[in-house]
């Protein structure tokens, strides 16, 4: 029997899965990231190689956080400061000798939401709260891309934006003002003093509040179908905190048909399942 293999190269955990050509996860592993390039590649080599077996690899796509340069398939994910223009497509097409992959998270996520969440939009766009925000865009299935493949980053955008404590509002990326200053992990940490999982109900009134905005602005901009949310932010946020963000969406979205907003279906899983069916489109 031949396996498809995925990866989800993140910067606290790195998941390896063998999937058949259903894309039906057959072994999985689970390991830390380290601070080293050294230790991670040849982590994820181990890994793939316990949960390939004896069986033929035909394929391996991969999820990592950018930027990146998806063609040649070189790498430098932002929060892992060691990983610095990796060659990865070069390096793990001449060690297993099979096509391999590689994209911007974000895009894997909502390639796996989109084949295996139960989407049929035409128009999907998928974004991830976690520890930052990011997002992927779909058109019947394909990557939406801009410049020279370069990744659209909605969590980079300004929003009209409700904050107690406006003063603590500071992106990573240098701007004062983006969306993902206010909802992703360490926004909220930065602005409420505390993680996601202990914030008061009118903080999580605020950051859906502040959701809700940058969807209004994301249904505007890409008039999508459906919009769906993973990551850990609004995974703990549930039900109720997407209901109250699209809410505000809808009462501030006047010219475009509003989308469906939902909670992604795969969980944790969304870039793996994504990187398996990348694995298996070559
Ligand atoms: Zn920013």
């Amino acid at each position: 029997m031949a396996v498809w293999i995925g990866l989800d190269i993140g910067g606290t955990k790195i998941m390896v899965a063998a999937a058949d050509g259903e894309g039906n996860i057959l072994h999985r592993e689970r390991r830390a990231t380290s601070t080293s390039l050294r230790e991670d590649l040849a982590n994820v080599n181990s890994m793939i190689a316990a949960v390939a077996g004896d069986e033929q690899i035909l394929g391996m796509g991969a999820a990592i956080g950018g930027p990146l340069d998806w063609e040649r398939g070189i790498v430098s994910p932002l929060h892992q400061p060691d990983w610095r223009n990796v060659p990865l497509k070069a390096l793990m097409e001449e060690k297993w000798s099979c096509p391999f992959q590689v994209d911007v998270d974000t895009n894997v996520a909502a390639i796996g939401e989109y084949r295996w969440g139960g989407v049929s939009a035409s128009r999907f766009l998928y974004l991830t709260l976690s520890t930052g925000m990011g997002g992927g865009f779909l058109v019947d299935g394909k990557i939406y891309r801009g410049r020279n493949g370069a990744h659209p980053e909605v969590g980079h955008e300004a929003i009209h934006f409700r904050c107690a404590n406006p003063s603590a509002v500071q992106c990573e990326c240098g701007a004062p003002d983006c969306l993902e200053a206010l909802i992703s992990g360490n926004g909220i940490r930065r602005i409420y003093g505390r993680p996601a999982e202990e914030l008061r109900r009118e903080e999580w009134e605020e950051v859906a509040y502040n959701l809700g905005q940058g969807l209004r602005n994301m249904a505007a901009l890409y008039a999508p179908e459906v919009i769906s949310i993973g990551g850990g932010v609004a995974v703990g946020g549930g039900a109720r905190f997407i209901e109250a963000a699209r809410n505000v969406m809808e009462e501030h979205l006047k010219l475009v048909p509003a989308p469906q907003v939902n909670l992604s279906q795969l969980g944790y899983d969304t870039a793996l399942r994504g990187a398996i069916a990348m694995a298996l489109n070559r």
